[in-house]
This record gives structure tokens, sequence and C-alpha cells, in this order.
């Protein structure tokens, strides 16, 4: 699996992760699915309603209404990034929350030193998604 950022869409987290620092940042990642390439067309950013420095917990409405605007737009939902005040690893935390949401491509950045990382759980295993930004 392949998801593809434009610089200005991978600056758009690194904005929202500095913004918020050191409170985890997190959104919605919104595009189209071409075979194993998800390309990205619309990053929003959502509100941690947890204010916290080491999770992050998106408002289940806010997110809906998002979802359902974006769906009328022909987007699909592809997943979810969010900040870490440290390095882009999962967190513990984070890979039980991401069983949760199978295929769903999980983007981490580091509002530290900006490094990217994205993963995804396909048949049970965590598996590092290729990041292309261009
Ligand atoms: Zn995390």
């Amino acid at each position: 699996m392949i998801v593809k950022l434009s610089r200005e869409q991978a600056n758009q987290m690194i904005e929202e992760a500095l913004k918020r620092h050191p409170i985890e940042a997190c959104g919605g990642i919104f595009g189209r699915m071409e075979g194993e390439i998800a390309r990205v067309e619309r990053v929003v950013p959502l509100r941690n309603i947890l204010e916290s420095e080491i999770m992050f917990q998106i408002d289940p409405e806010e997110f809906l209404r998002v979802l359902l605007d974006l769906e009328g737009e022909g987007l699909t939902h592809l997943g979810f990034f969010h900040s870490h005040p440290g390095n882009a690893r999962p967190s513990m935390l984070d890979l039980k929350y991401m069983r949760l949401w199978p295929e769903s491509i999980w983007i981490i950045v580091s509002s530290v030193n900006y490094e990217f990382a994205a993963y995804q759980i396909t048949g049970g295993n965590l598996r590092e998604v290729y990041i292309s930004i261009e």
C-alpha cells in the first residue's frame, strides 16, 4: 500500500501538529483508492477531545459530519492522521485502536522532527505504509 500526499497536504499536517504541540493533533484523511494507491485529496484537522500529549480521541459527531460531507463529494475515508510530540512510531494505544479500524491508514507525524510514518492493520498484522509526497 502506498499513500500519496501533496507537499501542501504534508505541510498542512506539520502545521497542525506544530499549532497543537505538545497536545496531539488529529484529523481525517479522505480521497480515493486506486488499487494499492491511496490518493489523499483532503486532510481535515479535527479536535482532540482529550487534549492529551499521549493520546487522541476524535469527537464522533464532528467526524460523522465531515464524513457525510466528503462522501457526498464522492471521496472515501482513507484513514486518520495524528501527531506525536516525539517519534512517529505507533504507541500501544494506537495499535489497540488501529485494530478497531482494520484497513484504515494511520499517518503519524512528529511535532518534534517532522518525521512521517504510516501504518495499517491488514489481516490482523501491522504493516508500514509507504508515503509518497509529491
Ligand atoms: Zn499515537
